[in-house]
């Protein structure tokens, strides 16, 4: 299989299932277990945690081992919105209109309890923290932005979003997912209250994934989704899964800034096939990171590309692989571009990895232009027809 979707998921480092595997076969304990091994297990949790907080730059923050950033999505926006509420500070939250299914779910469920949500649609393929602040008013508790798009890549402006944010609200939550592995994210430098990442998006297993938590409002403490044995200070219970959150730390660990170069290098030599082979197309999005390419197809539906792809063994996605291989319009999409129906159909999201190679661009771009190839023969000999 030629891989081209890492933006859906990401293949465990070998090292990393190395780690893993020595945790599962022979550190096993339970890191609740008052005998030394356990003890071993909880010293290695807690070094984990902060080694986590380190490689983000994010020491004085909370940090909370979750099973993936769904969980912490939910659990970050419910609770400061919940606590917010509770405190009388308002029930109105702004978002973007792109968020992933786990936050905008989230916020349509919120709305079913009472909260009132604004979602915010980009202004020329671009959103800021102006639209923030003009969609806010006094009963404006909290705001939600994704650090970059999944289905576009686009790069959204967290750090102007997160100052605005500390001036006018009470929480600003970020869905880090897709920005996490290219050592863009340094809490130092940006105001969050609270960033979900996961790990099967860097090259450790699906499964495991984090929350980072410090409330600018002391009173905004996190409630818990889990109730049970009191796992994570009381506030996630369950079982720690040792093994998956030392891999999901070390394959963070692991992260190059080199990776980052090795798409810009990718991606440049894909438009350049692109453009050699006058194959007529778009990219969609501005400010966009080099991983993550959305490109829209003037002559061909996303649908027969996939499946051509498909059957060369390419895999690569057409909106999000989130909403479970459903060929749904993006979301997305129709809040990027509104009017243009087209596009909604004919866009497909190439994702670029560690692994990714020249060999496979070719591949890819070689079967794009077959089709297209395809497509303008059968387009002359009908015109012929007529
Ligand atoms: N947010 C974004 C932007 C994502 O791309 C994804 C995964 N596709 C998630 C959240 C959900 O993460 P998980 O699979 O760990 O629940």
């Amino acid at each position: 299989m030629i891989y081209l979707d890492y933006a859906a998921t990401t293949p465990v480092d070998k090292r990393v299932s190395e780690r893993i595997h020595q945790v599962l076969t022979t550190e096993f304990a339970n890191p609740s277990s008052v005998y030394q091994a356990g003890k071993h297990q909880k010293h290695q949790l807690n070094q984990a945690r902060n080694q986590l907080k380190q490689l983000l730059n994010a020491v004085d923050y909370d940090a909370y081992f979750t099973s993936g950033a769904t969980e912490s999505n939910n659990w970050a926006i419910l609770s400061q919105a919940m606590k917010a509420r509770s405190l009388n500070l308002g029930n109105h939250i702004v978002a973007t209109a792109v968020e992933h299914p786990s936050v905008n779910s989230v916020l349509a469920y919120l709305e079913t309890q009472g909260f009132e949500v604004t979602y915010l649609a980009p202004k020329k393929e671009r959103f800021s923290a102006e639209q923030f602040i003009q969609a806010s008013r006094k009963e404006t508790i909290g705001w939600v932005a994704m650090w970059v798009n999944n289905e576009l890549g686009t790069r959204l402006p967290i750090e102007a979003i997160g100052a605005a944010a500390r001036e006018y609200v009470h929480w600003f939550h970020v869905d880090a997912v897709q920005a996490l592995g290219y050592s863009m994210v340094d809490l130092s430098t940006i105001a969050v209250t609270s960033l979900s990442g996961s790990g099967h998006k860097f090259y450790a297993p699906k499964g495991i994934g984090f929350l980072l938590y410090q409330p600018w409002n002391p009173a905004l403490t996190l409630s818990p989704l889990l109730h049970g044995g009191g796992q994570e200070s009381g506030l996630r219970s369950g079982t720690e899964n040792v093994p998956y959150i030392l891999g999901m730390v070390h394959a963070l660990e692991l992260t190059k800034e080199s990776d980052w170069q090795h798409s810009q290098d990718l991606s440049d030599y894909l438009f350049e096939r692109l453009n050699a082979l006058k194959i007529p197309y778009q990219r969609n999005g501005k400010d966009t990171v080099p991983y993550i390419i959305s490109l829209y197809f003037s002559d061909l539906l996303a649908s027969q590309l996939l499946i051509q792809l498909d059957l060369a063994g390419i895999a690569v996605s057409a909106g999000s692989a989130c909403s479970a291989g459903s060929l749904e319009v993006s979301h997305v999409l129709k809040a990027y571009y509104p009017n243009e129906e087209a596009r909604h159909h004919q866009t497909i999201r190439i994702s670029l990895g560690r692994d990714t190679t020249k060999a496979d661009i070719n591949a890819l771009v070689e079967t794009i232009n077959e089709l297209q190839e395809r497509k303008q023969t059968l387009w002359h000999s009908q015109q012929k027809q007529l």
